[in-house]
C-alpha cells in the first residue's frame, strides 16, 4: 500500500441560516457532517454525489478555500489549518485545483501565457526566460502546441480550455489536484479524450487526484477507489472494482443504475428514487426519506460508516440484510 498523502478527518462545514418567520432564529446546514477519508500517493480518489451533498465544499475545504468549522486535514502528516497564510500559500504549491467552468476560470483579459505564468510568479519559481520555457513546455504536454501562449482563452473550445485550466494546475509541480467536476461542462465525446489526458499525466508526473464528479459513470475509468457522498456524509468508499460490482449503500446502488451500460444485450433496471437531496431529517439516516429500505431505527440513529470487506465501507444500518 502507498503512503498516505492526505488525511481527512472528521471535518464538518456548517453553514449559519436564519430560520422562522422574523429570520431570527439561528439553525445551521450541514453542507459536510463529520467525514473521513485518506487518500494514498498516485491513487485517483472519486468522490460522487448529486448537486448539494458536499463534494465541492469537501474540496474547497482542503484547498483551504474554506475553513472546516471541525475536523483537520492532514497533508503530508502536516495539519493544514495550522499553517499561516504565508505556509498555506507554499502548500498551495503542492496541492492545485481544476474547475469545472474553465472559461469562468480563466481570465479572459489575459493571455494563455500570463495565465500559465501567474502561479510561477506567485511562488517565486524561475527567472522571465525559464517561465517562458516551461509554460511552452507544459501546453505542450497537455497536447497544446507554444504558439497558443499568445492567445486569449475565447480563442478555444471548451477541451482545449479546460487543458489550460489542466497545465495552469501543473505549473507548480503540485504533488496532489482536485479536480472538480473537470468534465462535466465538455460534450461527451471531449470528455474521453481529457480524462485520457489526466490520466497520462498522472503516470508520466505521478500526480495524486481527488477527482469530484455527479456521477459514477464519469469516475469509472478513472478512480481506483471511489466515495459517494449524500448530503454531506460519506455513506460508501471502496476500491472501484468492488463498488461498481456490487455497492452496498441503497443510494450508490440507486447512482450505479443509472449509469448507462455500454452492452445492449445486457438490461439493469434503473432504480428511481422518489423525492431530491432536500428530503431530509434533523435525526437518523440522511437518505431515509428516499430510501425503500428505511426502518423505524433508521429514523432514530445515524449509521456509523463500517468496513465490511477489506477497503470497503459503507454506512448503513442494514446492510447485510437488504442485499
Ligand atoms: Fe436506508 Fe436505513 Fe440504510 Fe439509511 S440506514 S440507507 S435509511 S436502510
Amino acid at each position: 500500500m502507498s503512503n498516505v498523502l492526505l488525511k481527512v478527518n472528521k471535518i464538518k462545514k456548517y453553514f449559519p441560516k436564519k430560520t422562522g418567520s422574523l429570520k431570527k432564529n439561528m439553525s445551521y446546514v450541514k453542507a459536510v457532517d463529520d467525514v473521513s477519508f485518506e487518500v494514498f500517493e498516485g491513487e485517483t480518489l472519486g468522490i460522487v454525489g448529486e448537486s448539494g451533498c458536499g463534494k465541492s465544499t469537501t474540496g474547497r475545504m482542503i484547498m483551504r478555500l474554506l475553513e472546516p468549522t471541525d475536523g483537520s486535514i492532514l497533508f503530508e502528516d502536516v495539519e493544514l489549518s495550522s499553517l499561516s497564510k504565508t505556509e498555506m500559500r507554499k502548500a498551495r504549491r503542492d496541492i492545485q485545483m481544476v474547475f469545472q467552468d474553465p472559461y469562468a476560470s480563466l481570465n479572459p483579459r489575459h493571455t494563455v501565457k500570463k495565465i500559465l505564468e501567474e502561479p510561477l510568479i506567485v511562488h517565486g519559481i524561475g527567472d522571465k526566460k525559464e517561465r517562458q520555457t516551461r509554460v511552452e513546455e507544459y501546453l505542450e504536454i497537455v497536447g497544446l502546441s507554444a504558439y497558443h501562449a499568445q492567445r486569449y482563452p475565447h480563442q478555444f473550445s471548451g477541451g482545449q480550455r479546460q487543458r489550460i485550466g489542466i497545465a495552469r494546475a501543473l505549473m507548480t509541480n503540485p504533488k496532489l489536484i482536485i479536480a472538480d467536476e473537470p468534465v462535466s461542462a465538455l460534450d461527451v465525446s471531449i470528455q474521453a479524450q481529457v480524462l485520457n489526458l489526466m490520466k497520462r499525466l498522472q503516470e508520466d508526473l505521478k500526480l495524486t487526484y481527488i477527482f469530484i464528479a455527479h456521477d459514477l459513470g464519469v469516475v469509472r475509468h478513472i478512480s481506483d477507489r471511489v466515495g459517494v457522498m449524500y448530503l454531506g456524509r460519506l455513506v460508501e468508499i471502496a476500491p472501484s472494482e468492488s463498488l461498481y460490482a456490487e455497492p452496498l449503500h441503497p443510494y450508490s446502488q440507486a447512482l450505479l443504475s443509472a449509469v448507462p451500460i455500454p452492452d445492449p444485450t445486457y438490461q439493469r433496471e434503473q432504480i428511481m428514487l422518489t423525492g431530491d437531496t432536500s428530503s431530509s431529517t434533523e435525526t437518523g439516516c440522511t437518505f431515509q426519506l428516499r430510501c425503500p429500505y428505511a426502518t423505524t431505527v433508521c429514523k432514530m440513529n445515524v449509521p456509523e460508516l463500517v468496513e465490511v470487506r477489506p477497503g470497503h465501507s459503507v454506512a448503513c444500518h442494514l446492510v447485510g440484510e437488504q442485499q
